[in-house]
């Protein structure tokens, strides 16, 4: 094809809108496959080298065929039998929502760029600080939670310091505290700012997995007289392997009694506050200096979807204490160049997936779901609890659940439940994961689809059953 011919086939609206209705027509199909359980896998595990040569290989007559092959060869996070890692079954409308941001492809770091965009995430943002009792505080979207968390840790450094951190390579030594059961990414952040093993102290949790926050104190002196400057608390809401929250109360007023930025990290259960009967876990959420959301989590959204929410707006502009010239004319506080207060330059239009729930069903929306998902995952607890083969790690918080099968050793009882989590993957009909909690297997579940039923958790109990 001759070069210009190429373009125009490229831009091709007429065939856009063919294939575009032929790719929709396949998702939905999909859905109503998975929703209705008619598809007997959830994975169908490919080891990863077979998978490469498999696509290496592969040529594709039209580009239907090839949407189909890639969604087959997916995992499926729609099927109800999906329990595993912390990611939703996209609502289709913010999948939409999506697809137009692919399209329109709004930068999002300066304003002229983004009109819609930026100023629908102020609005996201201005609608939902209220639930976590941040009525005069600002936000950011940002790509996951991760950044979010890197992005809170910089901010408190550059307001804890006085921006000595941000202008002057370093002398002095600066920690954060964080429970041991954190995010990785929280120690990772740390060790990005260059902080080193001594910038994580790491406060023991208890037996149900929470943060021993009567250990704090001991901790802050201890730190004190070896020279670090401790700059503030990481509370989990929840944290990722065992879905427990923290006592977010306990580790505010610490923070507050000795003047320490206050995260948190509820990028998985922060949406706990639109809850009635939940929103008591996030109770002590509005000492927080910052805390972490992910809407691609418990707010059925593509990922990747974020939130930063700041107590205080003007720290939301002190992260990046630094001036681009050639994008803004000055630097004064503009909340509609968010670029100025993100890692981000480019960012993708991710306010229009959430903000597109809000106006189609309400807030109630958020709660619903929630609900059910918390919900369903303490009745399957209480089904565990009543088969002598099971053992609960603890009563969960939240839509994550830690169990394992037991037998007659330790030693027996790790290796049963490796083998219980790799029959389990290469047979496909569930997908859930594993995770360790004091060098104990265990099988671990995240409840995040909203239409999985007591029939679904009673069928993986007797899967288990039968491939141990
Ligand atoms: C998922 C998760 C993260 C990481 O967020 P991403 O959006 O995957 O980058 C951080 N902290 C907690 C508690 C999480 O559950």
């Amino acid at each position: 094809m001759k070069p210009e011919h190429l373009l125009k086939e490229v831009y091709d609206a007429e065939k856009f809108r063919i294939l575009g209705h032929q790719l929709i027509d396949q998702l939905a199909d999909n859905l109503q496959l998975n929703l209705s359980r008619s598809r007997d896998k959830v994975i169908d595990f490919i080891a990863p080298d077979q998978s490469y040569a498999y696509w290496e290989a592969a040529s594709f007559s039209d580009m239907e065929t090839f949407f189909k092959t890639v969604m087959e060869r997916s995992i499926q996070l729609e099927h109800p039998r999906y329990m595993g890692h912390q990611v939703s079954a996209p609502a289709p409308l913010a999948a939409l929502a999506s697809l137009q941001g692919a399209l329109l492809n709004s930068g999002g770091a300066v304003y002229e760029m983004s009109a819609a965009a930026s100023t629908i995430e102020k609005l996201v943002i201005d609608r939902l600080k209220p639930f976590f009792g941040l009525d005069q505080g600002d936000g950011i979207m940002t790509s996951g939670g991760t950044i979010a968390n890197i992005t809170a840790l910089l901010c408190a450094r550059n307001v804890n310091t006085n921006d000595v951190a941000w202008t002057q390579s370093q002398g002095q030594k600066y920690a954060f505290m964080v429970s041991e059961e954190a995010h990785y990414c929280i120690e990772r952040a740390i060790r990005m700012m260059g902080w080193g093993d001594t910038g994580i102290i790491k406060v023991p949790v208890d037996t149900q997995y929470r943060m021993q926050c009567q250990e704090l104190p001991a901790l802050l002196q201890k730190s004190k007289d070896e020279n670090i400057q401790v700059l503030g608390v990481v509370g989990s809401a929840p944290t990722t392997s065992t879905g427990m929250y923290d006592d977010l109360e306990a580790i505010g007023a610490f923070c507050q009694q000795h003047h320490l930025w206050y995260h948190i990290d509820a990028a998985h259960g922060g949406p706990a506050v639109f809850s009635k009967k939940y929103k008591h876990l996030m109770s002590g959420c509005a000492y927080a200096d910052s805390i972490t959301v992910d809407a691609h989590k418990m707010m059925m959204t593509p990922s990747l979807t974020t939130m930063l929410f700041f107590k205080e707006s003007r720290n939301s502009y002190r992260t990046f204490a630094q001036q681009a010239h050639y994008l803004w004319s000055d630097n004064e506080a503009e909340w509609f160049n968010y670029g100025k207060r993100t890692m981000e330059c480019t960012k993708l239009m991710m306010s229009t997936r959430l903000y597109a729930l809000m106006v189609a069903y309400g807030m109630e929306v958020f709660e619903v779901y929630l609900d059910q998902c918390y919900d369903i995952t303490k009745k399957f607890a209480a089904i565990l609890h009543a088969d002598a083969t099971f053992e609960v790690a603890v009563d969960p918080d939240s839509n994550i659940l830690c169990f394992r099968v037991l037998q007659e050793t330790e030693e027996k009882t790790n290796q049963v439940n490796v083998h219980v989590r790799k029959r389990l993957l290469e047979d496909g009909s569930f997908y859930i994961v594993q995770t360790n909690l004091h060098q104990k297997v265990f099988l671990r579940v995240t409840i995040m689809n909203p239409f999985t039923t007591i029939e679904d958790l009673k069928a993986l109990v007797a899967k288990i059953k039968q491939v141990m």
